[in-house]
């Protein structure tokens, strides 16, 4: 059983297509994240048509800055109506330091996280973080909000023992298969607080940019050398990890 916390496969036009795959290599669970408005509601159709797909709901920090106040707060308005059970988190929300590098947009990022903490908090629900560049950042602004924390595609070797004690989960990229500094990572994080994720389309492990949820079992293979663990004792792993960061259980899915 494959689960992947974090994609982006309503990118692909042929999704149809990227779903059967994961069907035929065994992916349980694909959590889509949304990243905007126009998103947000394209993984909620797709949690309609696939009984795999399950859903977070969140503003990316690079897309939140290029709108007005207001219209972030109809979204929130929105998102906390939703009642549906296979929406599992807010996210992908975060910081990103790597393209938005302005004072000022850097301010409102800030200020629109934790007003999505807030919502995080108020709902119920885990937050799925993006903190690119901004790692250190992304931690202090979330730490003291009540709610369960995942980093994903946390790639920031010097900030991870912070993360790690303060009981934050560390989404691993299946791009750990080649990657030197998520493999040291994935070394040092404790497996109680362990996850795995794709990013797809991004962060292909093989080839460019045609990702997809089933290729997190290239970050299994990868992460069970490390660790020395076998990979179906690492799934087990990361089944009971993912039940516990997102509140469920997974076998009355
Ligand atoms: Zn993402």
């Amino acid at each position: 059983m494959l689960i992947d916390t974090h994609s982006h496969l309503f990118f692909y036009d042929n999704i149809d297509e990227k779903i059967k795959e994961n069907l035929e290599k065994n992916v349980k669970i694909i959590l889509e994240n949304g990243i905007n408005r126009e998103s947000n509601r394209k993984v909620i159709e797709e949690s309609k048509r696939y009984d795999i797909v399950y859903y977070a709901l969140g503003y990316h920090p690079t897309d939140l800055v290029k709108e007005d106040d207001e219209y972030l707060e109809k979204e929130i308005d929105f998102i906390e109506k939703v009642q549906d059970s296979k929406f599992l988190a807010i996210g992908e929300i975060g910081l990103d330091f790597y393209w938005i590098k302005d004072d000022k947009l850097i301010k409102r990022q800030e200020i629109w996280l934790e007003n999505f903490l807030k919502l995080a908090e108020k709902i119920r629900k885990p937050v799925i973080l993006h903190s690119r560049n901004a790692e250190l950042e992304t931690i202090e602004i979330s730490e003291s909000y009540n709610c369960k924390k995942i980093l994903h595609s946390f790639w920031n070797k010097e900030h991870l023992k912070k993360a790690i004690d303060k009981g934050f989960y560390i989404s691993i990229p299946a791009f750990v298969y080649k990657d030197k500094t998520l493999q040291e990572i994935a070394k040092e994080t404790p497996l109680d607080l362990l996850l795995t994720e794709t990013d797809a389309p991004f962060l292909d492990p093989i080839e460019r940019r045609n990702n997809n949820s089933w290729k997190i079992m290239y970050g299994l293979e990868r992460i069970s050398k490390i660790r020395n663990i076998e990979i179906e004792e690492l799934i087990n792993v990361i089944v009971r990890n993912f039940e516990k960061a997102f509140n469920i259980d997974i076998k009355n899915m």
